[in-house]
């Protein structure tokens, strides 16, 4: 994949001394957000290797893993189906109509049966229901998903840190394990759940090179704040480059804020991941009434 890399420049990068760089992994393919595309990289190879016809995943409403699955398992010659957390609700949303063009068939669960969902009971039912499939669990944040994940940075990819948004920490993990020992790997969680995330990237990454750093979550996850609004009209407006309000705009507000507030050394690197996302500003804009980049 052809991946660009983008300095910015900005005063306040210049006055504190410090470089930073964003890499585009949000524009490896037209339609699959950014690290989407490498969690189902090796789930897809999988699902091949064992001659399964069909994909069944998980997902919220506006879920960027829901549309990505929608369109790789297509791509890939796959059946699809979308297992929805929530009631069906007319018209459809820009995500579920994209996954519905895609070919995917969508299954609504209520909020309480979809907690149900890693059960073996209940993955027995969607197979009485669906038939086989292979299955892929919500965000593709599986093993296999970070062995894609890990093939996001690589060896030209110096800086002293990197930086990516946090969902189920299964991105990170995987960029945490191709890091080099020198460089330390900061995590921005989109979502509350601190301890459970950190405990989970540790079992996962089996290293020490990272932290999480939690205030910059702006109240939970899909909320949204004026500081988080600024930043992504700034990046648009300046660099055209299109941020999520999800996931990468929070990243980016907390890495110019740790700027200026001098976490990163004079001198030091900066490489944030754009692990992509913005299919999700639609289903942001249609409920809020906001302007967004998409
Ligand atoms: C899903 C997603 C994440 C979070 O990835 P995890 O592997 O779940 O931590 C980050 N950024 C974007 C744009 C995403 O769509």
């Amino acid at each position: 994949m052809n991946i660009k890399t983008q300095e910015i420049s900005m005063s306040i990068l210049k006055d504190k001394g410090v470089k930073l760089f964003i890499k585009r992994i949000d524009q490896s393919h037209e339609y699959i957000s950014g690290n989407k595309l490498y969690k189902l990289k090796y789930n897809l190879l999988e699902a091949k290797r064992q001659a399964q016809s069909t994909l069944l995943t998980f997902g919220g409403a506006y879920s960027n893993h829901i549309a990505a699955t929608a369109c790789s398992a297509k791509e890939s010659g796959f059946k699809s189906i979308g297992v929805i957390r929530g009631e069906e609700c007319f018209p459809l949303n820009h995500t579920l109509n994209f996954a519905k063009e895609q070919g995917m068939e969508i299954y609504y669960l209520n909020r309480d049966r979809y907690r149900l969902k890693n059960t073996d009971e209940f993955i027995c039912e969607l197979k009485q229901k669906f038939g086989d499939f292979y299955l892929i669990p919500e965000g593709g944040s599986n093993s296999l998903g970070i062995r894609g994940a890990s093939e996001i940075i690589d060896s030209n990819d110096v800086q002293d840190f990197i930086c990516c948004s946090v969902g189920t920490g299964a991105t990170i993990s995987g960029i945490i394990r191709s890091a080099d020992g020198r460089q330390k790997v900061i995590g921005f969680p989109a979502i509350k759940g601190f301890t459970q995330l950190e405990s989970d990237i540790s079992c996962w990454s089996n290293r020490s090179n990272w932290e999480l750093i939690n205030n910059y979550v702006c109240g939970g996850y899909a909320r949204i704040n004026k500081a988080l609004l600024d930043i992504i009209y700034t990046f648009y407006e300046t660099y055209n480059i299109p941020l999520d309000a999800v996931y990468t705009g929070k990243m980016m507000l907390g890495i110019l804020d740790l700027v200026f507030k001098d976490y990163f050394p004079r001198g030091s690197s900066i490489l944030a991941i754009h692990t992509g996302g913005v299919q999700g500003n639609k289903g942001m804009v249609e409920r809020l009434g906001i302007k967004l980049p998409s």
